[in-house]
């Protein structure tokens, strides 16, 4: 089976930016766009996401291209007013914590995307996971996106081991965040092909057309050409 993969930029920038990717992607393939609505950015100086409008682009492109939504929700009021928008909710790292969110999402009959936390042990994260399954939502999918070390040359450090780890300890699906773990765009082709090497079912990929405009995380993206290098090489399996 071919693995699994949610491509898109980092945030939804606009609504022809998104739409404009999102056509590009479901030409070679693409079942699922990612895009920032609410950005959780570690400076709040930083771009913060079009909040409510994104969600309404990625409908839009949605709607015009068939692909389906992923997108991270991160409060309680925002599952409330948008899960039913959204095909996957994300949960990001720095909410991996936040239990009572977890709680609300685990009351959802939809998938989830669970990233581990910045710092969290696997131990920590499956805990995370039966604060959503818990409440009666088993759909989840655990994702690897890099853990802190001490390491500075590279944003995170991709955690392979995690990949056989959950397979043997849980039934849920996990797929692998290169881009937020290598942080670096040359990093994204060779982690995708180990990831899937190790077992993993499938990638969120942070991809934009206009690298050098993009708003957030433009060191780590990479062209919809370069996914596409990708998907030859982890759809021959
Ligand atoms: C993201 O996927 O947009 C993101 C912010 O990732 P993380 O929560 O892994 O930092
Ligand atoms: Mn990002």
């Amino acid at each position: 089976m071919n693995p699994i993969i949610i491509a898109g930029p980092c945030s939804v920038e606009s609504e022809e930016q998104i739409i404009r990717i999102a056509k590009k992607l479901k030409d070679i393939g693409i079942e699922y766009l990612r895009g920032g609505s609410f950005k959780a950015r570690t400076n709040p100086d930083s771009f913060q996401g079009l909040g409510e409008d994104a969600i309404k682009y990625l409908i839009k492109a949605k709607e015009i291209t068939g692909i389906k939504i992923v997108t991270e929700l991160l409060t309680i009021e925002q599952v409330h007013k948008y899960a039913d928008l959204i095909d996957i909710i994300q949960i990001g790292s720095r909410n991996m914590y936040n239990y009572e969110l977890l709680k609300e999402v685990g009351k959802l009959n939809k998938p989830v995307i669970l990233k581990r936390g910045l710092s969290a042990t696997y131990n920590e994260w499956l805990n995370a996971s039966r604060y959503i399954s818990n409440n009666g939502n088993n759909n989840i999918i655990l994702c690897e996106r890099g853990i802190r070390t001490f390491e500075t040359e590279t944003r995170n450090t991709l955690d392979i081991q995690a990949i056989p780890y959950i397979k043997k300890h849980t039934n849920y699906k996990i797929i692998v965040d290169p881009s937020h773990a290598a942080g670096n765009n040359y990093m994204i082709k060779p982690m995708s092909i180990a990831a899937i090497a190790a077992g993993a079912d499938g990638l969120i990929i942070e991809v934009h057309d206009d690298i050098e405009h993009a708003l957030s995380d433009k060191e780590q993206a990479i062209t919809p050409d370069e996914l596409k290098e990708i998907l030859d090489i982890v759809n021959r399996g």
